[in-house]
């Protein structure tokens, strides 16, 4: 028998994604109750992961797994941060506010974050992983995938921006493949254990 896993978001390609980034355990994933909102006050990614898998865990009566992510760069004291996603009203916008206030930093170092949360029915939260991915900040737009903040950020490691990589590779050695990593033997752990 599988248990049962509700994804704390009611985004349908974010709760796709889970489902694949989990595919092997043991696991059914549900999305979220329809209509239920969490706001995200956390003032870090991890407390924003928290709450939602908390509020989602005794709204449902099931497990619940949420995450929160965004980007932090070191010349404007970490923002956009926790504020990544409301930083502007559309991706184009996002990444033009970010290079204006960018301009002339001599520091472009910055880095995505991506925090996971797994909460038991009661709220209780029984998982906590994080996965980071150091890059930086171009001063132009390099390539034509992925999403958000994609295009600008610059991984060194790989010499490629996040949108200039294939699926696979950003599941890799992007922050949130990495978070899954660190997640996945521990939830089998669980798993094991009755969940
Ligand atoms: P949330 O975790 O769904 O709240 O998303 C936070 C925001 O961070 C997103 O709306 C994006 O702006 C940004 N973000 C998170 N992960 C990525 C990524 O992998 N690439 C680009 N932007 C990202």
């Amino acid at each position: 028998m599988s248990s049962l896993l509700v994804i704390a978001s009611g985004n349908a390609g974010k709760v796709r994604e889970f489902g694949h980034m989990l595919a092997g355990l043991q696991l059914q994933i549900r999305p979220q109750p329809e209509g239920l909102e969490v706001e995200e006050t956390g003032d870090t990614f991890a407390e924003n992961a928290r709450l939602k898998a908390s509020a989602v865990a005794r709204a449902s009566g099931c497990w619940a797994l949420a995450d929160d992510s965004g980007l932090s760069v070191t010349a404007l004291g970490g923002t956009p941060g926790v504020h990544s996603a409301r930083y502007g009203p559309s991706d184009p916008e996002r990444i033009a506010r970010l290079l204006r206030e960018l301009d002339g930093a001599g520091d472009r170092s910055a880095r995505f974050t991506a925090a996971l949360a797994v909460a038991d029915p009661s709220g209780t939260i029984r998982l906590e992983v994080e996965g980071i991915c150091p890059g930086e900040i171009l001063e132009e737009q390099r390539g034509t995938g992925g999403f958000g903040y994609d295009p600008v950020f610059f991984v060194p490691e790989a010499g490629l921006t996040y949108a200039e990589m294939d699926k696979a590779l950003k599941g890799r050695i992007g922050h949130r493949g990495q978070a899954f990593a660190l997640l996945a033997p521990q939830l089998r752990e669980l798993l094991d254990a009755g969940l």
